[in-house]
């Protein structure tokens, strides 16, 4: 078997940094890892367009499955660093960007690093 090229690579990191955040958030159901997958081969077809692009995956999958989800069920993942306003939504940045994290825009904080929503030390909400 050959081994699998960088942007597999990073098509299949970015893959698992956004499951494990969908199930740090309770929302890894089938149809949504389903949204997942549509983006990875979305994304794979891009990123043979432009190789180089190859470290900026993550973030553009994690945006991916957020306007999917916005369509579908509503805000992902909520912000879990505001106690009080309206629920909203944590933003991705870079947009554009290797190293993506999630950012509350209300606070203007870094909650913490893509697929680490659920981590110990993360910010993941009491459950
Ligand atoms: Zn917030």
């Amino acid at each position: 078997m050959d081994p699998l090229s960088p942007s597999e690579q990073a098509l299949h990191a970015a893959r698992a940094l956004v499951l494990a955040d969908l199930v740090a958030g309770d929302v890894a159901e089938a149809d949504v890892v389903s949204l997942v997958e549509e983006s990875v081969v979305h994304r794979r077809w891009w990123v043979e367009q432009w190789p180089e692009g190859a470290e900026f995956l993550a973030g553009l999958v994690a945006q991916d499955v957020q306007d999917a989800l916005l369509e579908r069920y509503g805000r992902w993942p909520l912000c879990p660093v505001c106690g009080s306003g309206d629920p909203h939504a944590l933003d991705v940045e870079p947009e554009l960007g290797p190293d993506p994290h999630w950012v509350c825009p209300k606070a203007g904080v870094k909650v913490a690093a893509l697929g680490s929503l659920g981590a110990p030390g993360g910010a993941a909400p009491p459950a």
